[in-house]
């Protein structure tokens, strides 16, 4: 028997569209997931801004609380040397004389000098830590955060140096031994490493807060998409009176301290 042109034709284009939709005949021997009863596969929606940035009001901090602290170190296997010397902190206190020493002067109320504040790196939209690093181990994402590959750092804390805010700090040792639990969801960095506050991307990434912003029941952090005019942080900033860290050095912090 003899198959003319228009047949072949014909078989052909059957066998070309079978293989083409494998997932609608047979989707086990395609090697899809099949979908069971109860099982969902929707990605988790992820938290977008165009700029990000936090606002901070350190009059709802009560004394001592350090529940932000201590849910960013856990969530991000920040290790714990016991010594004040090497100390590795992504989010620490200070006096508002150090945070603000260009608005101390000798009248101003003592309650206030001492006033203590949460502070963390400034996520600076003109970052000199990311302009001066030699790898790209730093660099700044289009929404604003800055950010660190622990893989490309090689130690030379150029960085360090830059950032006017004390806010990165070096392994120095081995950190793996100081971590009280390691967060297995998050890595843990090797002596010689340079890390710092990540505004939590990798929770941003999975639709969640920053850890800070969610462990501080006071609200006394809110984070946001400064660049939207009806966010709760734009509000907040336009309303209240607010001082970023040391902007006469042109570095543009985005942590906005409500006063
Ligand atoms: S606070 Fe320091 S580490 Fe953070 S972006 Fe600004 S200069 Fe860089
Ligand atoms: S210490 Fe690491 S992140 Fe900092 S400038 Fe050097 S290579 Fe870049």
């Amino acid at each position: 028997m003899t198959t003319n042109r228009r047949d072949f034709l014909k078989i052909a284009g059957v066998s070309a569209l079978t293989l083409m939709t494998p997932p609608l005949i047979l989707p086990a021997l395609a090697g899809e997931n099949v979908r069971l009863p109860g099982q969902d596969f929707t990605p988790a929606k992820s938290l977008t801004a165009k700029r990000w940035a936090m606002a901070v009001d350190p009059s709802k901090c009560s004394e001592g609380c350090m529940d932000c602290i201590t849910a960013c170190h856990a969530v991000h296997n920040v290790p714990d040397f016991r010594n004040p010397k090497d100390e590795v902190k992504w989010i620490w206190p200070e006096p508002f004389a150090a945070v603000f020493p260009e608005s101390k002067h000798a009248y101003s109320g003592q309650a206030l000098q001492k006033m203590r504040m949460p502070v963390m790196c400034n996520h600076c939209a003109n970052p000199p830590c990311v302009r001066v690093c030699p790898t790209g181990a730093t660099f700044q994402r289009p929404d604003g955060i800055v950010m660190m590959d622990y893989h490309r750092c090689i130690g030379c804390r150029l960085c360090m140096a830059a950032c006017p805010y004390g806010a990165r700090s070096m392994n120095y040792r081995d950190p793996r031994p100081f971590i009280a639990k390691i967060n297995p969801n998050f890595p843990t960095r090797t002596k010689g490493v340079v890390e710092k506050c990540n505004f939590c991307e990798e929770r941003l990434a999975k639709g969640q807060l920053p850890a800070c912003v969610e462990a501080c029941k006071q609200k006394a952090l809110v984070f946001g998409d400064v660049d939207d005019p009806r966010s709760e942080i734009r509000l907040l900033i336009e309303k209240h009176f607010n001082l970023p860290r040391r902007t006469h050095l042109g570095t543009a912090p985005q942590l906005y301290y409500l006063l």
